[in-house]
């Protein structure tokens, strides 16, 4: 027992084998939550030129710089179709945000600081305040020069930066390609999804809950199904796993006369860095790898089977897709509104429910094997090893599982 690795250290074993992905090109579209891989330039000033920020008037500021500037309204600049003349003395030209600023005119009054007199226009300087060429406009260049870099290498791509991307013409971008998590749930125990089981039978659920995992975590899930305890059968199935860049085994992993996960793996050329974690619910997790691929045995309590992808498998896959930032399980501090066990020399992640007041009700039922507590928690309470217990009203790190747990309230 003592010799089982703390988590925090076996995570970082799981870190170091990680690396990116090799690269593909895909759709500016379809780049929401994937890595860019090579960095992104502007192939032209942004703006190209100088537009107004406000719907208003075109001007000269020296034209303005009086004590009751009156204009006369001489054409217009809308967005998309700029004026074809240029801005005489003493005139304005009605123009649009986003319009291009007409030669000749050097800043814009915005609409509400002027009123209209058939085709004079009076300035209200007193609302308009300081006269300064450039007010109300975005100078050319201002947001980008032509060749500046506008998207980072390693940049985790979100809405924003595609709206970058496309405002700068590149309809594809290069970014390390989604793993590949294959799944394989082993027991004798297990049926498919669709078969009533018999009394000691169980309907295998852990498949569908960590493919909804790795999709989640930007993976491509690939669930091949139950293999059963039998060691012909299971290599066979483990080796067509072993193709994927991540294999995510459920079951088998631990010390009975039927787990066989690890040896087959073994068999199969994998060597193992970890077996066992100090750590509850999932003591028995293991993980190594087989070639290029990495290789996860987690144990078949399903609530053993969420704690340890969350821990390991997730920030794995996160690096694999090329995440260069901090992949460790996000934490909040939480105040305990009741006690939380300890678990002796392991760390304990009890299921917690979380409120709006930053604190957290520890689930009643902690059974790895109930489902119960995997439907109504938000986040794992941990309980640090060598901690006998959190009293009620002590403070405690709860593991996120879901940032929008809110979301998840009926009432
Ligand atoms: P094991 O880790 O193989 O000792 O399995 C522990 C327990 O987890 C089993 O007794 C099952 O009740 C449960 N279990 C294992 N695999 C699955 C699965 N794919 N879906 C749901 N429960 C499972
Ligand atoms: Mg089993």
């Amino acid at each position: 027992m003592s010799s089982l690795p703390a988590w925090r250290d076996a995570l970082q074993q799981v870190l170091a084998a990680a690396d990116a992905l090799p690269c593909e090109t895909v759709d500016t579209a379809a780049c929401s939550g994937r890595v860019l891989a090579v960095s992104v330039h502007a192939p032209w000033d942004l703006p190209q030129a100088a537009v107004s920020t406000m719907d208003g008037w075109a001007v000269r500021a020296a034209d303005v710089d009086t004590d009751d500037p009156v204009l006369a309204i001489a054409g217009e600049s809308a967005a998309g179709r700029p004026s074809d003349r240029a801005l005489r003395s003493r005139h304005a030209i009605r123009i649009s945000t986003g319009a291009v600023l007409p030669d000749g005119a050097d800043m814009v009054v915005p609409q509400e600081d002027t009123t209209r007199d058939g085709a004079q226009l009076r300035i209200d300087r007193a609302r308009f305040g300081e006269v300064v060429a450039g007010r109300w406009l975005r100078a050319r260049g201002s947001d980008f020069t032509e060749g500046e870099v506008v998207l980072e290498s390693g940049l985790l791509l979100g809405p924003g930066d595609l709206a970058l991307a496309a405002s700068t013409g590149h309809e594809t971008l290069v970014v390390h390609r989604r793993p590949v998590v294959a799944i394989v749930s082993t027991g004798d125990e297990l049926v498919p999804l669709g078969t009533r089981p018999a009394p000691g039978q169980v309907v295998s659920s852990n498949g569908l809950m960590l493919a909804a995992q790795i999709e989640a975590a930007g993976g491509i899930a690939a669930d091949r199904g139950i293999a059963p305890d039998d060691p012909i059968a299971l290599r066979d199935a483990l080796e067509d796993a072993l193709q994927a860049d991540i294999v995510v085994t459920s079951g088998g992993i631990s010390v009975g006369d039927h787990d066989l996960v690890a040896r087959t793996f073994a068999d199969l050329g994998c060597a193992f860095e970890f077996h066992g974690v100090a750590l509850r619910p999932g003591k028995p997790v293991a993980f190594g790898r087989a070639g290029g691929t990495m290789v996860f045995g987690l144990p078949g309590n399903p609530a053993s089977s969420l704690v340890t992808f969350a821990l390991f498998v997730r920030p794995a896959l996160r690096r694999l897709l090329g995440v260069r930032g901090d992949v460790r399980p996000a934490t909040i501090p939480v105040t305990l509104r009741n006690p939380a066990e300890g678990s002796g020399r392991r760390a304990h992640f009890v299921r917690a429910r979380l409120h709006a007041d930053s604190t957290a009700t520890i689930l009643a039922s902690q059974v790895s094997g109930d489902l119960r507590s995997i439907r109504d928690f938000d986040a794992f309470v941990e309980v640090p090893a060598g901690v006998e217990a959190i009293p009620a009203g002590g403070r405690a790190d709860a593991v996120l599982f879901d940032p929008w747990w809110m979301e998840r309230r009926t009432a």
